[in-house]
């Protein structure tokens, strides 16, 4: 059994000004050939555990390319026509197949394409005809659209968020893929999206609405007829058509099925709607709620300047307030801006600064802050992810540095990333558990590893382009109307 793979993965934030070029792959993940199975095998990700599965069924992979990104604005023409066109060369070069394993994200946004991965498995579909199957992962957050539906014969959803099961959808779709390819499985799906477009904060999957969801389909998947379900919670700051829920149900061979039981959770999702409303305290009044808290650590969320929602990362409004305020003890992990970390490296270890930080990406972060401080320390900023999410995974953060600003440590970081591990604040020598206040940027990821060492969560309605207030966003081209941004959509599921 050969098997084609390949992986190009990114989260576009459309209100997003930052563009993610060729450098924003090359900084994240560009690799090609051999070398993906080299660097994925035994990790906690799509690609690690499609690479695991198909190792144990004897299948042969072929690997093309894997190109990530952190999530940003719109992926440039020239980089997404590039890996695209690397990917049909290759499945030209690639010989007999017997199917394709795609790890996509679904929530892809180039450039004049509404609908990256549609556009991607598209063409797939042309190069490898109608008889070779292919199965593709998808993020939790993406844009469910037809012709990702159309054109592939199985999709994938992660069902955590905090994402903690990228591996086990991998092998999930390595397996299904070997059974459609044996013929013991003939695919047949139903698909719905209710006029729903739950905010990131809203969309934690350990409770709540998606939690009651996630429990539903995992009674239908007890079904022997059900292959899987996905329930796509979207990701809300894509302005495009299809943004929003999505759900997709797979039964082997029976159609009326997987209508009844995509119809259901249509229903229980809109039935419930109104638990997808976000609501967190104001910068201030977070800040003074975690001062006055006993002990520690209490995690301030900055959910709004989420890099892993396309947010900047370069927030300064917590920061600020934590200053004004003399807080003791306090961190904020981490603050994207490789200018300033230039400037720390320029002064050394121990040399005491004065710089503006953060708010340089646009006016929707706060205003670059003016600091003085200390230089603590200075770092490569390569790390080792410790779980649960991405176990294994090496982390790049580029030249990083700590600057103690009175008793507030501030870790910049060169490249963008997500504050989704606590190691991202141990690798720079400070232990979170000693500390007072961790501001965390990150909306939901950060839960899975900070909510067994937090003494309290304290969520923040800052500004950022992650905000779960979508009142704070101009949408455009999104389908109207839709809940919640029109309070009163009426849908009838049937
Ligand atoms: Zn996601």
């Amino acid at each position: 059994m050969r098997l084609f793979l390949a992986m190009l993965s990114h989260e576009t934030n459309t209100f997003s000004n930052v563009p993610t070029d060729r450098a924003q792959f090359e900084a994240r993940d560009l690799r090609y050939g051999g070398e993906i199975v080299e660097a994925y095998r035994g990790t906690g990700t799509c690609l690690g555990g499609m690479i695991a599965a198909a190792e144990r069924l004897g299948a042969t992979l072929v690997p093309s390319v894997a190109a990530a990104a952190s999530p940003a604005g719109y992926v440039t023409r020239d980089i997404y026509e590039h890996v695209k066109q690397r990917l049909l060369a290759d499945l030209q070069a690639a010989g007999r197949l017997d199917g394709v394993l795609l790890d996509l994200h679904g929530a892809m946004v180039p450039e004049g394409v509404d609908d990256g991965e549609g556009d991607v498995i598209a063409a797939v579909r042309r190069a490898v005809g109608p008889t070779v199957p292919i199965a593709v992962t998808l993020d939790f957050h993406g844009n469910l659209g037809e012709q990702m539906i159309t054109e592939a014969d199985l999709l994938h959803g992660y069902k955590t968020y905090p994402h903690v099961d990228m591996a086990e959808r991998g092998v999930e779709a390595a397996e299904r893929l070997a059974q459609v390819i044996g013929r013991r499985i003939r695919p047949t799906a139903a698909w719905r999206k209710p006029p729903l477009l739950p905010p990131l904060g809203s969309q934690n999957t350990a409770r709540g609405p998606m939690r009651r969801l996630y429990d539903l389909a995992d009674e239908m998947e007890k079904d022997p007829k059900v292959v899987s379900v996905s329930i796509f919670a979207g990701f809300p700051y894509a302005d495009i058509p299809d943004t929003g829920l999505g759900i997709y149900v797979v039964t082997d061979h029976d159609q009326a099925l997987a209508e009844r039981l995509a119809g259901r959770l249509a229903r229980a999702a809109w039935e419930h709607r109104h638990e997808f409303v976000h609501e967190a305290p104001g910068v201030k009044d977070a800040v003074a709620k975690a001062l006055a808290a006993e002990g520690g650590p209490i995690v301030l969320a900055d959910m709004a300047d989420n890099t892993g929602g396309g947010a900047a990362g370069d927030g300064t409004e917590i920061l600020r307030e934590l200053l004004r305020v003399g807080a003791r003890r306090a961190v904020v992990a981490c603050l994207w801006d490789a200018r300033a970390v230039q400037e720390c490296m320029k002064a050394g270890v121990g040399a005491r600064v004065t710089l503006a930080v953060g708010g340089k990406v646009d006016d929707r972060h706060g205003a670059p802050l003016e600091v003085t401080g200390t230089v603590r320390t200075l770092s490569d900023g390569r790390f080792v992810h410790r779980g649960p999410m991405m176990t294994g995974l090496p982390g790049r953060l580029g030249p990083t540095t700590v600057l103690d600003v009175d008793d507030v440590k501030v870790i910049l970081i060169s490249y963008r990333w997500q504050t989704l591990d606590p190691e991202m604040i141990r690798f720079v020598g400070i232990d979170p558990l000693t500390e007072k206040i961790l501001v965390v940027k990150s909306t939901i990821h950060y839960r899975a590893a900070f909510e067994p060492i937090a003494k309290e969560i304290i969520e923040v309605d800052a500004p950022g382009l992650s905000s779960s207030n979508l009142a704070r966003f101009d949408f455009r081209r999104i389908r109207r109307p839709i809940f919640p941004l029109d309070p009163d959509t009426v849908y009838e599921p049937e």
